[in-house]
């Protein structure tokens, strides 16, 4: 039978060439990557077999052997996991399955990354290509009679045809390129397998050798002291499938009355799908030293998604099936351990390193604050953990700091929400809190909508939004500042000028007030206490969950020289139609200046031209 041909998938060739002509300096990892991919392979099946015995067909002990032909110039590595179909080989080969790889490429056409930060996403598989000018991969399923072989050159095509391989596995050949010299040796070989595959679980042996070139025992049960930073990384990068640096690793043994180990790993850089709602934890789950699942959904909490590595526990049986898992309660209690754990390492991390905390906090703190909403038991906890921008200092302020430095009378934790730290530190709502000094802490995650308002309070002290109306400011004890210190507390807004703004824009507006919070500004909008807040209900707005917006209250600044002048105005016959025009303009400045859009942008223009006329003429 002939070789039938295909095309790889446009995505994939875009891939191979990125691979082929820009990347890696090191071309050495083509090794581990199908070391790797062998490796999966075999817990793979180890776990099939837990249930189906008859998978192994006599062949119980896993293996990969790397095999380096010095004449033919092909390294060729092979295992005895679970092989791949013919429909599998031209699915896992010929099209990018792996989320990371694929959203990569999406942000590359977006420019939203560049070809060089593609080494921390890695290429799997692909990488062969790097010292390949073909590769051909020889695969026969677990149980399965009939075996496939893939090939390719890596530019566009690859072929599968029909092979005659004696037992199940998977063998890549990978036919050297010109040049690719380096690679002919069996020290060189032995030297990248201890430098990149040590840790993995299955012995590797190289030409036959009778000793394997790598330790191959399960790194989370070796004693820390016995493992070196190097095999942690190495260790990091094959279980997470990720190339960059771990910021934090936490390895620990449970004991008592549930026993599991767990080695974990909060990854150096922010994946491009944290935000993807089908985005799952990456935690591998074990029973006594068995792959079982990097989907059991209630092992690690959505808002520690983040996470990375292994758990292994001594306490569920080993035929555990995945539907099992869910609800399981052996599975709930180590939840809660890991939890715990994850949480107080946080915690000691952010005391002993607090720069490198607020790099974990940069990539993953809008994840964690999910945590404050969705799980009330940990609440306390993970609000510890929290970090925000603030009026008063330019880094990352906790919410311990912030109540330390409350002024005397203040009895809340003043916060905003909005787009950006920039646009926020210019909102007017914030004048009368920074003359007064009163720190307000800038929130600009989508997330900070919520979280405040479902945790209540800190340490006893309320979370209070400043876009909403309230006397929580003239509480707070003036600053005693020498200069000032007969400034007096502001007057009290004109009657008339107030009678006059609520009938001129009459529904608009839920009331109109003085306002204690604008020092520079002439007016601001605020929500009424109990309403919804300002910031939330534009999210909700451009998420078509509210139609009918709330109205708010016009807060205006009698000690602002406009509004002084429309007081004196407002006492004079015919000032209803005189001042109904500014009253408007001064009511969708407001709202601009929120960050909103105009209702009606055609009337604002035209009455704020009637007002310049008026002005030049
Ligand atoms: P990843 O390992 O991150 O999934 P790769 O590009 O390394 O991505 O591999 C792609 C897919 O090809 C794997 O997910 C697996 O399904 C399949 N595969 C690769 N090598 C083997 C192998 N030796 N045995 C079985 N399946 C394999
Ligand atoms: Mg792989």
């Amino acid at each position: 039978m002939s070789a039938e041909q295909m095309h790889f998938k446009a995505e994939v060739s875009h891939l191979l060439d990125i691979v082929v002509h820009s990347l890696y300096s090191d071309k050495e990892v083509f090794l581990r990557e199908l070391i790797s991919n062998a490796s999966d392979a075999c817990d793979k099946l180890r776990y099939e077999a837990v249930t189906q015995p008859e998978l192994l067909n006599g062949d119980p002990e896993f293996k990969i052997n790397v095999t380096l032909d010095q004449k033919a110039r092909t390294i060729t590595v092979s295992d005895n996991g679970i092989g791949m179909t013919r429909d599998e080989l031209v699915e896992n080969l010929g099209t990018i399955a792996r989320s990371g790889t694929s959203a990569f490429l999406e942000h590359l056409k977006e420019k939203k990354a560049d070809v060089t930060q593609i080494g921390q996403f890695g290429v799997g598989f692909y990488a062969a290509f790097m010292v390949a000018e073909a590769v051909e991969v020889t695969s026969r399923k677990a149980g399965a009679e009939e075996s496939w072989t893939w090939e390719s050159d890596g530019k566009g095509d690859f072929t599968v045809e029909e092979a005659a391989k004696p037992a199940r596995g998977t063998d890549v050949v990978v036919y050297l390129k010109q040049g690719e010299d380096e690679f002919t040796t069996l020290d060189r070989l032995r030297t990248i397998i201890a430098k990149y595959s040590d840790h993995i679980a299955i012995p590797v042996i190289l030409n036959n050798e009778e000793k394997p070139a790598n330790r191959a025992g399960a790194l989370w049960l070796r004693p820390k002291n016995e493992i070196t930073s190097e095999q942690y990384k190495e260790f990091y990068h094959h279980v997470a499938h990720a190339y960059d640096d771990a910021a934090l690793i936490m390895h620990w043994r449970a004991e008592g009355r549930i026993e599991y180990s767990g080695l974990l790993f909060i990854p150096g850089m922010r994946p491009f799908d944290l935000f993807d709602p089908k985005r799952a934890h990456g935690v591998k789950l074990y029973v006594k030293r068995v792959f079982v699942t990097d989907q059991a959904e209630g092992l690690i909490p959505p808002w520690l998604r983040f996470l990375r590595g292994v758990v292994d526990s001594e306490d569920l049986p080993l035929n555990v099936s995945r539907e099992m898992l869910q609800n399981n309660p052996v599975v709930a209690k180590i939840r809660h351990g890991v939890t715990k754990k994850v949480l107080s390492d946080l915690k000691k991390f952010a005391a002993d390193k607090p720069e490198d905390y607020a790099k974990v906090w940069e990539n993953f703190g809008a994840v964690l604050k999910e945590g404050i909403y969705e799980d009330i038991e940990h609440r306390a906890e993970i609000a510890e953990l929290v970090r925000c921008r603030s009026t008063a200092s330019d880094g990352w302020v906790s919410l311990s700091d912030y109540i330390k430095r409350m002024k005397e009378g203040q009895t809340s934790i003043f916060y905003i929400c909005g787009e950006s730290v920039e646009k926020l530190q210019r909102n007017p709502h914030l004048e009368g809190f920074k003359s007064k000094g009163v720190e307000v802490l800038l929130l600009t995650e989508t997330v900070d909508d919520f979280w405040p308002g479902a945790m209540g309070e800190y340490q006893g002290k309320a979370f209070k939004s400043v876009t909403r109306s309230g006397e929580d400011l003239g509480k707070v004890s003036e600053e005693k500042s020498q200069q000032d210190k007969k400034e007096k507390s502001p007057p009290e807004a004109s009657s008339e000028l107030i009678a006059l703004l609520k009938l001129a824009l009459g529904d608009a507006v839920k009331d109109v007030r003085t306002s204690e919070r604008l020092t520079s500004s002439p007016v601001c909008l605020t929500a009424d206490e109990g309403d919804i807040d300002i910031n939330l209900e534009r999210f909700l707005k451009q998420h078509n969950q509210i139609r009918t917006p709330s109205k708010r209250i016009l807060e205006i600044n009698p000690a602002h020289p406009l509004i002084e002048q429309m007081a004196r105005r407002a006492k004079e016959p015919g000032a209803a139609e005189s001042l109904k025009d500014i009253a408007w303009i001064l009511f969708d400045q407001a709202r601009l200046l929120d960050g909103d859009t105009l209702s009606d942008p055609v009337a604002f223009s035209e009455r704020l031209g009637a007002v310049l006329k008026k002005a030049v003429s």
